[in-house]
This record gives structure tokens, sequence and C-alpha cells, in this order.
């Protein structure tokens, strides 16, 4: 299990493996061949970013069987996808903007799947070889223009509106994670990744058929219940299992 950081040390971004809290900044490229360097950072020195930077943000709605249950919706037949641009990603820390005159800003909290290499027309078994790891993520959305049947890209395509962190795990088994989400400190939502309606090897495959991903591309995997309401202010956390928490405030 290895877990990639982004981070500054006052000499603009770089990656890096974080040991504890030690950041080895690593040569290469943490989607291809890397090695750890000699120099060691402390976590508290260090600003962590976005720990990648996609060039495509894919989000899947409607992918947890108890909210799809909880309203008493069928399932859906296929996976709901929607995209954010690259600009609404922002890294631990940073500050969620809340669009003015915005009355309904909600959260999600979602497992975000990172993804490695080129990854066009795969197979559901050969999926998860394209994978780098997971990340938490935080589907920020501005309800007020959420309407049926029109698309989804103003409600959730504002700059800061993809929050993604604290780090990148590879290792862990996707479809079987805990992910909560905590406002102003509350435990607001509780679930497991293994309550996904499409698991993470059916969501890249699908995916994958449409377009192509291409390294540092992220998938954010839908949200449990108990998504709810943000003004500014508020404090925000994300967490997964075996992956940490993300941390963002309201402005
Ligand atoms: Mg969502």
């Amino acid at each position: 299990m290895t877990k990639f950081v982004r981070f500054d040390a006052g000499q603009g971004p770089e990656y890096g493996v974080l040991e504890e809290d030690r950041i080895f900044p690593v040569r290469g490229s943490i989607f291809g061949t890397w090695e750890k360097e000699e120099k060691i950072f402390k976590l508290q020195e260090v600003r962590l970013l976005a720990p990648c930077m996609p060039r495509k943000v894919v989000c899947i709605g409607v992918n947890y069987k108890e909210v799809v249950t909880g309203k008493g919706d069928p399932m859906p037949q296929e996976p709901v996808i929607f995209l954010k641009p690259d600009t609404s990603v922002i890294g631990p820390g940073e500050a969620i903007v809340s669009p003015a005159g915005v009355k309904e800003l909600n959260y999600e909290a979602e497992l975000v799947v990172v993804i490695k290499d080129k990854t066009k027309d795969v197979a559901v078994e050969d999926a998860k070889n394209y994978v780098l790891g997971y990340t938490c993520g935080n589907d920020i959305t501005a309800k007020d223009f959420m309407e049926k049947g029109k698309p989804w890209t103003k409600a959730k395509g504002y700059d800061t509106f993809m929050p993604i962190g604290p780090c990148i795990v590879s290792g862990l088994d996707g479809d079987n994670l805990n992910i909560r989400m905590y406002h102003n400190g509350t435990m607001t939502q509780n679930s497991n990744t293994s309550d996904m309606v499409f698991n993470v090897s059916q969501i890249i495959s699908y995916v994958s058929h449409i377009m192509t991903l291409n390294p540092g591309d992220v998938i954010s995997t839908g949200t449990p219940p108990g998504k709810g309401n943000l003004k500014p202010g508020d404090v925000i956390e994300a967490e997964i299992e075996g992956i940490g928490r993300l941390k963002n405030v309201v402005k």
C-alpha cells in the first residue's frame, strides 16, 4: 500500500510518498516508474495540494442502493454519468466558494478512483489494472440549479466544487471501504462502498467504452444517503477508511 501526495514545500508543486508524518519526494512519475528521493519533508511543514491534476472529472450519480430504495425508485440499469471541469478541483484545506445567491449548497462524500494508465474499452475483469489508487472526494452541488431533465453542468460545475484528497492510496479494495462525512464535526453520512449499485470495475469499464481515460483522470463514484446543506463558515470533512479525511471550509 502506497500513499501518494502532491505538495508544495515552497518550491512549487511536487509529488511525494507519505509515510506516517514524513513525505519523500519522488523522481519520475507516480503514474509510471518512480523512486523515492533521499530528502524528507515533515507533513506539517508542507501544504498538501489536490493529489493529482485530472484533465477530466467523471462523476457517477444515483449509485448507492440505499439512496435508490429510499426514494422508492427502480435500480438504474446503467451508470448515470456526468462531467465536472478540471477547474472545479481543489485540494485539502482549500475553500469551497459558494456562488452568490445560491441558497442550497449540498455536500456529497464520494470514493474517487484515480486512473493510472490510458484506459479505453477495458473489460470489467481487467478494469482494476488501470487504477492507481483511491482518494476522498466531495461532489459539491448548487441544488438551486438542478432541474429535472436538464443537464447538471451548472449545478455541479463551478470552480472549487470538486475537492479531492488528502492522498491517493494504492492497494485498497475500493469495493469495501467505510465512507463518512462530518459536517461541522457531526457525522451526517455513514456507509460502505459495498452498497454501490455499480462497483468500481463496472464503472471504469462502462466509462472507458465512452471516453478514453488518461493517467490522473478521476472518477467520483457517487454518494450514500445523508447529503446535506452548507453555508459559509461551515467545515466539511469526507472520510474514507484507509485514506483519511479531506477537510474543506465554505467561503
Ligand atoms: Mg455525487
